[in-house]
This record gives structure tokens, sequence and C-alpha cells, in this order.
């Protein structure tokens, strides 16, 4: 059932000229909604949901979503009025705007911050936005039905490059004219302008078909026949149309249409008669997306059929939904739980919901999609940051309209308008890339999406192979369902996983640099038998830090507490909070000397000394510096796939579900680093991002072998890893949650409290945490304490760590009182610029 929002008003109230007014959710971060008069000839138009132009303080002019109409004009203030109406329809449904409304409440943001995360840029406008001609649109040859304002608009960007929406309405002389630059836009004339131009490129075929009038009933169709009667030429194009699209038989048929090559191509019709067919309105010309993913690979992907394994876990899965909203798939590595995921989706559309696919990762993205797009074609939308803000628009758009049924998207598509949702599917659901830590909305993509599955009353299965402990503490209580699968799809083995000992290597001199000679030999031998193998090292860059050997000067950031990473390629050195970047300084600043050495090390140095040690190998390295343009992930994965490299070094990125076929070695650097981290879930996620990293290897017929480096192999982590234990690992950590009082046995709210002077943060701080105590309780409130990156951004920073128990704390209660906290705080005039940040459920 949809439930797209609908506010029409009876036309006789629109008769009697009543004054309504509208609340807007402005993308700003106010703390309310603000009231504007709707004017009269806009009664019909303005519906909840859309967005509508308004004049914001003195100059600025925004456009806004309404939340609200009604007939109340605001108490304190003289209710502006809005300027233009944006949408006809409205562009966010109800249980979205729902859902807004929780993720702020939750998340203790404004709205408007939520709003301005979900929506795509290109869907917020303000009278400084651009607009372009569309990159396939020739004005010259294509022929688009413009009213004479879109034509004026069209002549006037041949002439420039863009067009801000001041220069449009100067330009036509009216105040509303957003709605010839919304025409504009959806016949794909017209963007909104992007800087980076590269950044737009769908591949797109030009396509007609008989214009919908025709179609409708038999009866007009006759009478076009009799009415093309006289030009032989055009009739034969009519006709040879109806032989390809037999819309006689389907009317449907006609709404996808042929490519106008087809016709154009084909000898015996005449390219004129067409667009002549076209000017006349008989055709419809119109532009279609084909798919914005190479597919190149596709025609590998054979069909499948669920193994006995799979089929069981789905129909437990089936039949726990039946009493459950929410399972979990906990399958090892390798158990094929996307092919099972692909049959759930193709089982829910048939009951005709939305589908929503969460991937932690975009690399992820890259191969998946191409898998989805052979099983569900035009109807797979895919969302993440990679795209321009356009596509983004254009993929929000279409599922508002229909055309996405199933999306796959990273974090931020929980954003996106369903309205219809029946299955969400939260794959590597342990995944700490789900929450977002800056800006606000702090979320947390899988809490977002169970809470839009709830709103939607949509069934949720969270998927993964080594659990966050929240989720599966949830299962063993019976709030959720379980499912497991317990062995890899077909022969596939878990690998053998070997520690390495660089502690005693090094005394037996047998270290090439960062690389044991056990791990260069298994490399090797895997190169020679033409397997590949994955590297694995959590750092990126050549090395963390250089230091001077003379004086042990170390460069650090000039705006954030940290050292600076020397990244080699291009001789800099950068910090990796801030972006703070200078040129790798020759010699010494301190004392002159020229011995400034790189310490620890990164992807870059693994990925170059592995080609000095192994000159077979062709590396390719994946991680933040390698994938910045926006095809680069598919690149990578790409060659990888095709074999045209044999090496991938890199970081978090290579751990977490891809899926090679030849890769039989999988490599972890430094595994001391991932192990010693000064967090409460250090375990845990030391042990996923092992498990999931050694997953990688052995996922065919090739048997996989994984090798750790550790200096310190008798760590209890190692046991747990080796022999896949997942269940000792969660008894270990959830015996420890409860002694020390973590999640999930309390939240956890960290607030964070930033100025520019060190000793007003640390004063603000111990205020805010003597205030909250005294709100809270003594044993709720920890710190203040001074974070191990005490400075970001010139900022310094302080911690106060609130901690509710889940059983007796009302949370609703809980949250007022930290605003409340934070509010007076910031009206102490000492306090007054200091910012502060609530951090709900912390990563
Ligand atoms: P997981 O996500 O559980 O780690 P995948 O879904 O990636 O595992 O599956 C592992 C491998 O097994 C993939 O290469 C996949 O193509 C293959 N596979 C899974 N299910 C089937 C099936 N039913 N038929 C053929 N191959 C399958
Ligand atoms: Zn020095
Ligand atoms: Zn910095």
């Amino acid at each position: 059932m949809s439930e797209l929002l609908n506010f029409n008003y009876p036309p006789e109230q629109a008769v009697e000229r009543i004054t309504f007014f509208a609340d807007v959710i402005l993308p700003l971060p106010l703390p309310k909604l603000y009231t504007y008069r709707i004017p009269f000839e806009m009664n019909d138009e303005v519906v909840v949901g859309a967005r509508v132009i308004v004049q914001f303080g003195s100059k600025k002019v925004l456009s806004c979503i309404v939340a609200e109409i009604h007939q109340n004009a605001p108490a304190d203030y003289q209710a502006k009025y809005i300027l233009d109406v944006l949408d006809d329809k409205p562009i966010i449904t109800t249980p979205q705007l729902r859902l807004f409304k929780w993720i702020a409440d939750y998340y203790m943001c404004t709205l408007g911050e939520v709003i301005n995360a979900a929506l795509p840029a290109a869907l917020k406008l303000s009278s400084e936005s651009r607009i372009q001609l569309h990159p396939h649109y020739n004005p010259e040859e294509d022929e688009l039905i413009l009213a004479p304002q879109e034509e004026k608009i069209i002549y006037a960007l041949q002439q420039n490059q863009a067009l801000t929406f001041t220069d449009v309405g100067n330009l036509l002389q009216i105040k509303s004219y957003h709605k010839f630059i919304k025409s504009l836009i959806q016949k794909e004339a017209i963007i909104i302008y992007e800087q980076v131009s590269d950044k737009f490129s769908p591949k797109v075929v030009k396509k007609v078909r008989i214009s919908e009038h025709f179609v409708q009933d038999e009866g007009m169709l006759e009478e076009l026949f009799n009415q093309l009667a006289p030009q032989p030429k055009q009739l034969d194009v009519l006709l040879n149309y109806l032989q390809k699209v037999p819309v006689h038989q389907d009317i449907h048929l006609n709404y996808k249409g042929i490519a106008k090559n087809e016709l154009t191509n084909s000898p015996h019709l005449s390219a004129s008669s067409i667009n002549t067919l076209i000017k006349k309105g008989v055709l419809e010309q119109f532009d279609q997306v084909v798919s914005r993913f190479p597919v190149e690979h596709q025609h590998k992907l054979l069909p499948m059929t669920l193994s006995e394994h799979q089929a069981k876990a789905k129909d437990e899965i089936l039949g726990q939904f039946k009493e459950k909203d929410t399972v979990l798939l906990h399958g090892v590595t390798g158990s094929g739980k996307t092919e099972v995921y692909i049959d759930l989706i193709k089982h829910a559309l048939e009951s005709g919901g939305q589908v929503l696919y969460l991937l932690p990762e975009i690399a992820l993205t890259a191969q998946i999609v191409q898998r989805l797009m052979k099983v569900f074609g035009e109807k797979l939308g895919v969302y993440h940051s990679k795209f321009s803000d356009n596509e983004r628009a254009e993929v929000w758009q279409g599922i508002l309209s229909g055309r996405f049924q199933v999306v796959v998207g990273v974090r931020s598509s929980v954003f996106l308008p369903f309205h219809d949702l029946s299955l969400v599917i939260i794959d590597e659901e342990h995944e700490s890339s789900y929450k977002q830590y800056d800006p606000a909305p702090r979320y947390n993509a899988r809490e977002t999406a169970l809470m839009m599955a709830h709103l939607q009353s949509a069934k949720t299965l969270l998927g993964s192979a080594t659990p966050s402990v929240e989720t599966y503490y949830n299962c063993k209580t019976g709030r959720w369902g379980l499912v497991e699968m317990t062995k890899r799809f077909g022969e596939a083995q878990l690998p053998d996983i070997e520690l390495v000992n660089t502690r005693e290597e090094q005394h037996r001199k047998n270290m090439h640099s960062h690389f044991s000679g056990k791990l260069l030999t298994a490399i090797e031998e895997r190169l020679s038998r033409k397997e590949q193998v994955i590297l694995f090292q959590n750092r990126r860059g050549y090395a963390p830090f250089i230091s001077c050997d003379e004086c042990s000067w170390i460069p650090k950031c000039k705006h954030c507490a940290v050292s600076l990473s020397y990244h080699k390629y291009n001789n800099e050195l950068r910090c990796h909070y801030c972006g703070y970047h200078e040129r790798m300084p020759h010699d010494c600043p301190a004392c002159g000397a020229t011995t400034l050495k790189s310490m620890g090390f990164g992807t870059e140095k693994v990925e170059d000394e592995l080609k000095l040690l192994l000159p077979s190998a062709d590396v390719q390295r994946m991680d933040l510096d390698t994938t910045k343009k926006k095809n680069s992930y598919q690149q990578i994965i790409a060659d990888f796939e095709t074999g045209k490299t044999n090496v991938l070094v890199g970081t978090q990125m290579v751990t977490k579900g891809l899926d090679f076929e030849h890769v039989s070695l999988v490599g972890i650097l430094n595994a001391d680093t991932i192990i010693n981290f000064p967090d409460f879930r250090a375990h845990e996620r030391a042990y996923q991002l092992f498990v999931q990293v050694s997953g990688r290897a052995g996922r065919k017929e090739k048997p996989g072998a994984v090798i750790i480096q550790t200096r310190d192999p008798l760590q209890p982590i190692f046991r747990k890893v080796r022999s896949n234990d997942y269940q000792s690992l969660y008894e270990h950590e959830i015996d420890e949650r409860m002694r020390f009082g973590y999640p999930p046995f309390v939240r956890m709210i960290k607030v964070i409290v930033k100025h520019a002077d060190e000793r007003v943060a640390e004063n603000a701080a111990i205020v805010l945490a003597k205030d909250l105590t005294d709100r809270l309780g003594k044993q709720q409130v920890l710190g203040p304490e001074v974070p191990y990156i005490f400075k970001i951004r010139n900022l310094f920073l302080q911690e106060v760590h609130i901690k509710l128990p889940r059983e007796t704390t009302n949370l609703r209660t809980a949250k007022g009182q930290i605003a409340q906290a934070i509010f007076n705080l910031k009206l102490l005039p000492d306090f007054k610029d200091v910012r502060v940040v609530a951090d709900v459920d912390p990563a």
C-alpha cells in the first residue's frame, strides 16, 4: 500500500479564500520549524512533503520541506509568504517524515540537520543554485517540446555555461519561475550545475514510443492509422514500431518503447518521417538511463539455484519472519549469504513491496551491483557518495515514481523516500562504518534502518559472519530470530590460519623489511600458481610518522594533536584528521640533520616494498588515497577480478565482503596495532577484522591460507580466530559488558566539548559534567577526560561519557536532561562559544 502524502483542499474552500499556513523544515540547524503563509493562489498547490521556496532572514532564498499545513498564524511573528512551489507531489513521504523526526529525537539533533543530510544537494535549492545544460542534451538536434519560457532559458544556457536561479528570475521577469526549471530538469534538458563535470555521466539511449493517449484505447490508434494513410512513409514507421512492440498484446510494452536507432537504422524507413512523427506528437522521444555500471563481466554470472543449506536457511528465515520482524543470518564467510538475500528480495518483490539492501562500503557495492543487475535489471537503484548530486536526485525520484523497487546503497540510503518497504537487508551488520560520526545527524544506519522497517511494517534481515555483540544478544534473548549457516558454499573450506612471530623472525634475521620470509615465500608460491593474494595493513600512506635520527624531532599537524603521515607518491606530509599537508622537508628543521627516517608503515610502503622484493607481483593498492575518483573502486576490483593484477594491498576496504575466486592467500602484516586499541570494543573489533579479512581466502575450489604477522602470537584472540569460535568470543564479551556496564546493558552517550582555548574547554567540561551528575546521578556520568587525540582542527577536546542502564532509564527524559544541561552551559558568559556535541551510541 502506497502511503504517499496527499493534501487536497476541497475546491470550494479555495474559493472561500481561507488563509493557510505551512510549517516548513529549513535545511539548517534550527531548533524549531518556521511558519510561512500560503498565498491564496497557491492554496491548491502546496502539499505536505513537497518543497517550497521561502525567504529566510533578510537575503537568503531557499527551498524547504512542508511539514504541516494548518490555519494558525504564528503568535510571535508575522508570517512571510511562501514565494513559489517546487513540487506538485511530495518528495518526502509520510513514513519518511516520521523517521526523520525519530532520527532527530534519538540522535539529539535538529530536523533541519536531518533534512540537510538526507536530501541530495540537487534537491536543495537556493537563489544561488545554478543550472547548466544536460550533458546529453543538444538543443540543435534533440526535439523537445518546450514552453516559450523554457526556450528562453535554454537559449541563455547556450550562451552561458551556467545560470543562477536569480539569473533565471531576471531573465523571465517573473517571480514564479521555478516550475520552468523543474520542467526542464524533468525533460532532461538541464541539470543542477556541478562543479566537477565528469561526475555526471549516465549512459542514456534515445528511445521512442507512441504517445500515451494513442494507445489508451484501440479507437484512437485506428483513428491515427486513418489520419496517416496519406503519408505512407510515416505509416511504415508506425507499423514497424508496432511489429517490434506489440502494443495490441500488452499496452504496457509501449512504456518501454524501443531504441530510436532501431528505427532509424532500418534501411526501408525514412529518418525524416520518424522525426516528423515525433514533431507531430505521434511518437514521443525519451532518454533512458541504461545502467551506470560496467557490464563487461556480466556474462560470467550464471543464474544460480540455492544449495540445500541455502534453501534451508531461506525457509528458516521466512518461517521466523512469521513471528519476528527481525532476523539475523549468521553465516560463516563464503557460506553464500548473498544468494540467500537475492532470493528473499525476489520473494519480497513478488508481493509488491520495496526493498533496501544496505552495505557498509562502496567497494562492496561495485561487486554486488553487477550480480543484482543481472537479476533485477532496471528495477535496481544504486545510491552512494561517489555518484553525483544529480544522479542521487534521480535515484530519489525513481523511488518515488516506482521506477526503482530495489535499492542497494551505503549508510545514507536510509534517508531515501521509501513508502512501501517490505524488506530491509543489512549486510555485514557488525560494521562500524554504519555509524556516522560527523556532522550531525550522528546516526547509525543499522538502527535507523531497523526503525524505518518498523515504521513501514517491513521485515529486517541482518547478515554477518561476525555479528556485533549487541545484535547477537538480541537473538539470544529471543527478541530477534537467528538462522545459521556453518559451512562454506560448495566444496570450499574455511582457510588455515598461521601465525608468524615477527619478534622471533627479526632475531633470526628472517624479516625483509615488513615481510617475514614465510609470508614472502607464500606469496611467491601463489603467484607462480597463477593464484592471487590480498594483503591487509590498517594504515594508509607510506609511514604514519617520520622522525629525525639525530634529535628525535617528529613533525606534527599545525591544527591537530597528531603526527603527520608521510605519503611518498607526492612527497608530502599529511594530517589524516584535517587534511593539512606540507612538503616533506629535506632535512630536519630542528637540528639540520639530513637523517629523517620514516617510522612504522602504511599500505603505500607495503605496495612499494613488495614491488621491489617480488618483481613478478602486479600490485594494486586500494585505500582512501587510490579511490578518490568516481570509478576507481570498480576499476581496481575489475583489474583484480580479471587477473590484470595479482596482489591487492589495502586498508579496511579489502576486508569486507569482497568475493574473488582466485585468492588463495591473505596476509595480515601487523596484527598488533589492531589488538592494542583502547576501547571496550577492541577485542570484538579485532576478532571481526581478522575473521573477515581471512574470509577473503579460499572461497572457491582453491584452498585458502592466512598468514598473520604478530609480535605476540599468544594473545587469546588468535585462538578464537583460528578456530572460528564466535561463541566463545561472544560469551567472553557479553560477560565483560555486563560486569563493567557497557552496551547492550547500558546505552552510552558521549558528550564532546570543543573550544580553541584549552582551559575554556576544560572548565566547560567540568561544569557540564557536574550539572549532568546532578541531573542523572553519579554512577551515570564519567569524566570529563581528555581524549587520546586531544586537538582536532584547532579545537581542544574534552569528553564526558554517560552510561544509562537500559532497564531502568527513561531514555527520553534522560536525553531531555542532557539537552538542558548543554543549553544551560551555553548560557554562561564564559562558555557561550563553546561547542558541545552529543554522540548517541558512539561507535
Ligand atoms: P558470503 O556473503 O556468505 O561470504 P557469498 O554470498 O559471497 O558468501 O558466496 C560465496 C561464493 O559462493 C560466491 O563466489 C558465490 O558466487 C558462490 N555461491 C553462493 N551461492 C551459490 C549458488 N547457489 N550457486 C553457485 N555459486 C554460489
Ligand atoms: Zn633533527
Ligand atoms: Zn590536522
